[in-house]
């Protein structure tokens, strides 16, 4: 199935030309157990429904940024580009991991 995706530097291009690099995640923090490292590498949520990914798109200015997609029909919600990771505020929320490439 073919769709557009949105690419924050080119704007909307045929999925064709992106990879989706999988949902987006949150490493465990600290010392994280076997059950928990496991869990994290090879336990998706897999939803059918909406759920946000990492994507590239590799054929054009190979940007990676996030998209909100309804994985039963491919709509594109929405669409973001993460800040770098710096040195986290006390309250801020985890941030997304980057994707192994
Ligand atoms: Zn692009």
């Amino acid at each position: 199935m073919s769709f557009l995706l949105p690419c924050p530097n080119c704007g909307p291009r045929p999925v064709d030309e992106f990879s989706c690099a999988g949902e987006v995640t949150v490493r465990p923090q600290g010392a994280p157990s076997l059950r928990e490292l496991t869990s994290y590498l090879y336990f998706k949520r897999n939803v059918a429904g909406v759920q946000r990914e990492w994507w590239c798109h590799r054929l054009g200015c190979e940007a990676w940024f996030t998209a909100e997609r309804d994985t039963r029909t491919n709509e594109v919600l929405s669409i973001d580009v993460p800040e770098p990771a710096g040195p986290a505020a006390p309250d801020a929320p985890p941030l997304p991991d980057t994707p192994a490439v």
